[in-house]
């Protein structure tokens, strides 16, 4: 039987006819702008093959996973919009917030975790590297 038609290889092609955002905050402003417009709900993703960040559907399963804990403020629980939710589900799926305030403090606090992470990591190293058994043992 004869295929008509074009043949896409989706390995290949994956992001062909997709908008392209260096910065994963554009794609996810966009993508959030776009699920109120359109009522469906568009997620920002990093790409695989060209590394850069598209607007796209969500899967299901993504939808069940993204859906649940972001209910209300990540940090106050307040109650939150939909636009906000929906930019919160576009970020990263977990975290949406009520407010400009909420997010700015909420991103400080994962930040500076964060750098508390990567000292203890620099200095577990270091202590590693002191230890280091002097060559020729065994
Ligand atoms: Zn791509
Ligand atoms: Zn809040």
């Amino acid at each position: 039987m004869p295929i008509y038609g074009e043949w896409h290889n989706p390995g290949i092609r994956r992001c062909y006819g997709k908008v392209r955002f260096k910065r994963i905050e554009t794609a996810t402003d966009v993508a959030a702008r776009m699920s109120l417009k359109t009522g469906e709900v568009l997620i920002a993703h990093q790409c695989p093959d060209c590394l850069r960040f598209h607007v796209g559907h969500a899967d299901p399963t993504q939808l069940l996973i993204r859906d649940l804990p972001s209910i209300c403020c990540f940090r106050c629980k307040g109650p939150i919009t939909l636009a906000q939710k929906l930019k919160g589900m576009a970020r990263d799926g977990i975290h949406a917030y009520c407010s400009e305030k909420c997010e700015q403090e909420d991103r400080v606090r994962i930040e500076r975790r964060r750098r508390r992470k990567q000292a203890q990591k620099e200095r577990k190293r270091r202590r590693k590297m002191e230890r280091k058994p002097a060559e020729g043992s065994g």
